[in-house]
């Protein structure tokens, strides 16, 4: 049996009750099906064969799972911080526990190669770890004193809150998201993507084997139209943590409004990644082609563009071009592969069309361009070259292994192009000019920027973009900021004067 069938033969296992069972509903600690009894199928990107059915849930299991989160509310956010830090390092120990099932299972479901999978879970118990050791004095703030009073500033978890998560990464998202929401001491209703749903599911059966009270953590299966949208609507979630497309974004916003909902929005991006002749070269190709390629190019900071300034732009684009062709497309769970298959063949064809736009507008398609195979979701990793930032190429997040190349002249023309588009959330610089480096990074449009660098998250720094890319940031404290109310009580320190109207 060769290692890949191997692996194949261990996902079917671990995915093998949701085959038999179907991905249910996780309400108050029980595992329900829809209401109405309906599902819908999550399906296999490597032949579009049936994975499991899903519970279709709509609005009546959303009333049902934020009915189960409102009454966990009051114990699991009265909990003391320390013992909600113990029990969630227990769900980040059992995560690490079952990293090959998570993983393994995270490849069947979302089509993304097992050598970056591999550290999804384990990110994932990172996220854990992290947001449970501020579990202990995320209520903590602040005493401000004048001559006549003492203000003492402090927070308390906001109440039960939704979370709305995409596809393309799920079980790392998820935590992302559900880790500091439990630590603040909030409980969650979880609306995973309807494509990828079963590493949800089992976050969840860890979180409560690893001894989560139940109804803390409930997970509604869905349509975002129907079980999505009544979260957004209802009254008793205080908060909505989406992470997704601008686009939905937005209708989260109008949906949340009537019930004044606290959103915090991770969305699209269209990322530049800025070569300059000064830069290391090879270290910026292998950067910016990580960047695309891994992940499927399925990854909200992907630098899905690369600006090169016009003197090394043949260079570099041939080099990027050389690894596109290098690089190995096959099953998410050969361990040789870089890219495995789209996630859908809906969002495959999504990806397909900026293809033939690329010719229609008249880019070279200098590698790539092409779906692979007759069965599964396979496109090749693609390199557009001779593209301007007008081309819907560069302009739209085209979410693959799908790379646009555009020249520039200098510092001036670089910084236009990169801030002439609808999104910022990262940039990548390259360029040995410390002084160049401050002024570009100073005016970019960007929430994060990386300096001669590829994405590393650092926990404690703020994530999240600006324009079309997002609205608040996660990570730090910052996360704590979202699930929490700030409350500042005043107290008088003196017997001063109180103003006497009337008399
Ligand atoms: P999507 O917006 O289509 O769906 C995301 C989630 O929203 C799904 O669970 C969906 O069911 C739900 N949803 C859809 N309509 C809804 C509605 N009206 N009300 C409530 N919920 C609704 O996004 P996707 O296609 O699943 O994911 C890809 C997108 O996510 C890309 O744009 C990508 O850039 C973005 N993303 C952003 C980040 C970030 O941190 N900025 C991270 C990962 C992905």
């Amino acid at each position: 049996m060769s290692v890949v069938d191997d692996n194949i033969a261990k996902a079917k296992d671990y995915m093998a009750r949701f085959a038999k069972d179907g991905v249910l509903n996780h309400i108050a600690g029980e595992n329900v099906p829809a209401m109405s009894g309906e599902t819908m199928d999550t399906i296999s990107p490597v032949d579009g064969s049936v994975l499991a059915k899903v519970a279709k849930s709509d609005a009546a299991d959303i009333d049902a799972a934020v009915a189960a989160a409102k009454a966990a509310f009051p114990a699991w956010s009265k909990t003391p911080g320390a013992e909600r830090r113990k029990i969630l390092i227990k769900v980040a120990e059992a995560i690490e526990a079952r990293a090959e099932e998570i993983a393994f299972t995270e490849c069947m479901d979302t089509g993304q190669a097992l050598r970056f999978m591999s550290k999804a879970a384990i990110r994932g118990a990172a996220n854990f770890r992290f947001f449970a050791d501020q579990a202990p004095t995320a209520e903590d703030g602040a005493v401000t004193r004048t001559p006549t009073q003492m203000n003492t500033t402090s927070r308390r978890p906001i109440g039960p809150v939704g979370v709305i998560t995409p596809w393309n990464t799920p079980f790392m998202l998820s935590t992302w998201k559900i880790a500091p929401a439990l630590a603040a001491g909030c409980t969650v209703v979880h609306k995973p993507a309807e494509f990828s749903p079963m590493t949800a599911k089992k976050l969840v059966e860890i979180a409560e084997e690893a001894g989560l009270p139940k109804g803390v953590l409930n997970v509604v299966n869905g349509l975002g139209e129907t079980a999505g949208k009544r979260l957004t609507e209802h009254p008793d979630i205080k908060a909505i943590a989406f992470v997704g497309e601008s686009r939905t974004g937005s209708m989260i916003m109008a949906q949340g409004a009537p019930t004044l909902k606290r959103v915090h929005f991770e969305l699209g991006g269209k990322n530049p990644v800025i070569v300059f002749d000064d830069a290391d070269i090879e270290r910026a190709v292998d950067a910016a082609t990580f960047m695309i390629y891994s992940l499927n190019g399925e990854r909200c900071t992907s630098s899905s563009r690369l600006l090169v300034q016009e003197s090394i732009y043949d260079e570099v684009t041939e080099k990027v071009a050389a690894v596109a062709k290098r690089i190995k497309v096959g099953h998410p769970l050969d361990p040789e592969t870089v890219v495995g298959p789209l996630i859908h063949p809906v969002h495959e064809k999504k990806v397909l069309s900026y293809f033939d736009k690329a010719r229609e507008e008249g880019a070279t398609i200098a590698a790539g361009g092409e779906k692979i195979g007759t069965e599964g979701c396979y496109v090749s990793p693609t390199l557009f070259t001779g593209a301007t930032n007008q081309m819907a190429i560069a302009q739209e997040e085209i979410f693959g292994p799908v790379l646009t190349a555009i020249p520039f002249k200098d510092e001036d023309e670089a910084l236009a192009l990169a801030n002439d588009v609808e999104y910022g959330l990262a940039a990548y610089l390259w360029t040995n000019d410390l002084n160049r480096a401050m002024r570009m990074t100073d005016s970019l449009e960007a929430g994060m920027m990386w300096v001669n660098s590829e994405n590393i998250r650092h926990l404690p720094t703020p994530f999240g973009g600006v324009k079309a890319s997002g609205i608040g940031r996660d990570g730090g404290d910052w996360s704590f900021d979202f699930y929490m109310e700030t409350v500042n009580v005043s107290f008088p320190r003196t017997g001063h004067k109180i103003p006497k109207l009337g008399g």
